[in-house]
């Protein structure tokens, strides 16, 4: 079961239930290797706040070490995923397991998310030998499938044949869909590749399910990939990168032996100095594994408080690769669906390519739409305009009443002409100590409330009534219309049909058999209520 709590861009902060475990994505999964544990299990989830590991069906097979059950065994009590062995088929060269085999070995350990053997496909494949593989891996897929196992998508570099490959499993019902083949990438810094491989399979899979991308453990690639809509990371890194002497931080790795200053504050370079970590690859897992978990907490908190785009901005300048990566992916203006529109954050102007930030699109778009040039000045109580920073509106100098103030914000939240609908002549305004704008009221009826926060216009129930041909429609199945009759949610499982179009943030009317009985706010988007499952798809404000 998985669940939206917050969103930013393609970005989802969820909560994801199985076997009766429940984690916040974005999340990772830690790499455990049976014979190596340089971190125990245990360590993890009580010091680093672990509750997602992943471990190998390859590797176990080939272990000396008897596992009848990985729960028993490593002693954790959080998710354990369990990988096939085709990354190490791959690295390693060999064929030493087949797709039953690993299947039923990973069951047999107590798996909770089980990966079948797909057939890795290489950036340098043509594209007939990545399309067989894609055929071989689908067909493993669709002849294996449980209810806890993963579908992973190949396709190598080719978009046509990642878009075939999610095309075909999205038919399909997996726990999580995968992205593979795609480390060879991100070994070689092509983040435009991989944004661009993300972006295909993202935009042809459905929502309802949370999408990890195989192999994706440096912290620099993060908040860009989770700004795409990834859920899922998984991480050898901390342990592979210590080995080698090396010291993660969020902007690049460094040569542990190269070092002067150890320029953490985590519990092991507070109390280390930097000779003991040069000394020992444990310490140096540990910090890295440190770095890790930080990073996947500041994009959790940076999506809750709609600050994602101003992390991944700050993330990107890491390196070259990854600011042209993020440079093509605004230019491509895919959040316009799902990016909410209004946010809780201002607006941060912090250079040319926030230019090309879905929110700045949005208001360019809505002024065309309504035949302005210039900024109306009453915009600027309204999100992005008078919640930026660092940006010069160009804005008219026309004047306007309290009255066409409301019916302009009005046009441009809910669309041309609403403003004359949902505010008469006779409409009378109520204002705040400071004198703002609060409340509309018609004939001693609320119409609605005016949120200083965002200039928002918030519906209540005279006005929603008054404007209801301006609103998208959100349709309940009749069995539980009295709820939201009552002021309750909507439930995304309750959706029946929902108007193109809705995004995230906006007000809408909640209808059954297509009359009105509620008016709220929309917390999915048009795709995402029809597909999720569990969750609320509309906060209910009043029953009509
Ligand atoms: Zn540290």
């Amino acid at each position: 079961m998985f669940e939206l709590k917050a969103r930013e861009g393609l970005a989802r902060l969820g909560k994801f239930t199985h076997n009766n475990h429940t984690i916040i994505t974005p999340n990772i999964a830690v790499v455990v290797n049976p014979n190596k544990q340089i971190i125990p299990p245990k360590e993890l989830e009580n010091e680093f706040g672990v509750d997602l590991i992943i471990t190998n069906a390859y590797i176990i097979k080939n272990s000396k070490k008897p596992i009848k059950n990985l729960h028993e065994f490593y002693k954790f009590s959080g998710l354990i995923y369990t990988d096939s062995g085709t990354y190490q088929m791959y690295s390693k060269g060999e064929v030493g397991i087949t797709n039953e085999e690993t299947l039923r070995i990973q069951k047999e350990l107590g798996s909770d998310i089980i990966t079948p053997l797909d057939v890795f496909t290489l950036p340098s494949d043509s594209k007939l030998d990545a399309l067989r593989k894609l055929i071989e891996t689908n067909k493993r897929i669709k002849n294996s499938l449980t209810q806890n196992m993963v579908a992973p998508i190949q396709g190598g570099i080719h978009l046509d044949l990642r878009k075939k490959a999610c095309k075909e499993l999205s038919k399909i019902n997996p726990l999580i869909y995968a992205i593979g083949g795609i480390v060879p990438l991100m070994n070689a810094y092509d983040f435009k590749r991989l944004t661009e491989i993300v972006l295909a399979c993202k935009q042809n899979l459905p929502s309802n399910v949370p999408v990890h991308a195989f192999g994706a453990g440096h912290p620099i690639i993060f908040s860009l990939l989770a700004l795409l809509g990834i859920d899922l990371f998984d991480s050898a890194s901390y342990a592979l990168f210590a080995r080698e002497g090396r010291y993660l931080t969020e902007y690049g790795t460094k040569k542990i032996n190269e070092m002067q200053f150890l320029p953490c504050n985590c519990k092991i370079c507070a109390s280390h100095t930097i000779k003991e970590l040069q000394n020992d690859f444990s310490l140096l897992a540990r910090h890295n594994l440190y770095v890790i978990m930080r990073e996947i907490k500041l994009i959790r908190e940076a999506i809750h408080e709609h600050k994602l785009f101003d992390l991944v901005s700050s993330r990107i300048r890491a390196h070259p690769s990854l600011y042209y990566a993020y440079k093509w992916l605004l230019e491509q203006a895919p959040f316009m669906d799902s990016d909410p529109v209004t946010k809780h954050s201002a607006f941060f102007w912090t250079g040319p390519l926030s230019d090309l930030r879905p929110e700045l699109l949005r208001a360019k778009a809505r002024l065309k739409e309504l035949g302005f040039k210039k900024v109306p000045r009453p915009l600027k109580l309204m999100y992005p305009f008078g919640q930026s920073e660092g940006i010069k509106f160009n804005y008219s100098k026309k004047k306007y009443n309290d009255l066409e103030t409301l019916r302009l914000l009005a046009d441009y939240q809910l669309g041309k002409g609403a403003g004359k609908t949902l505010f008469p002549e006779r409409t009378r305004i109520v204002y705040t100590r400071n004198r703002r704008i609060n409340k509309a009221f018609l004939d001693n009826e609320l119409l609605c409330v005016l949120r200083a926060s965002d200039g928002h216009i918030i519906l209540h129930k005279a006005g929603a009534m008054r404007i209801k041909k301006f609103l998208k429609k959100v349709e309940v199945n009749k069995e539980v219309a009295q709820f939201p009759k009552s002021g309750k949610s909507v439930f995304a499982k309750h959706v029946v049909k929902a108007s193109p179009g809705i995004i995230p943030c906006m007000e809408v009317l909640v209808t059954c058999n297509n009359m009105p009985i509620a008016v709220g706010e929309s917390l999915l988007n048009s795709k995402e209520m029809k597909e999720f499952k569990s969750g609320v798809a509309v906060q209910v404000r009043e029953g009509l």
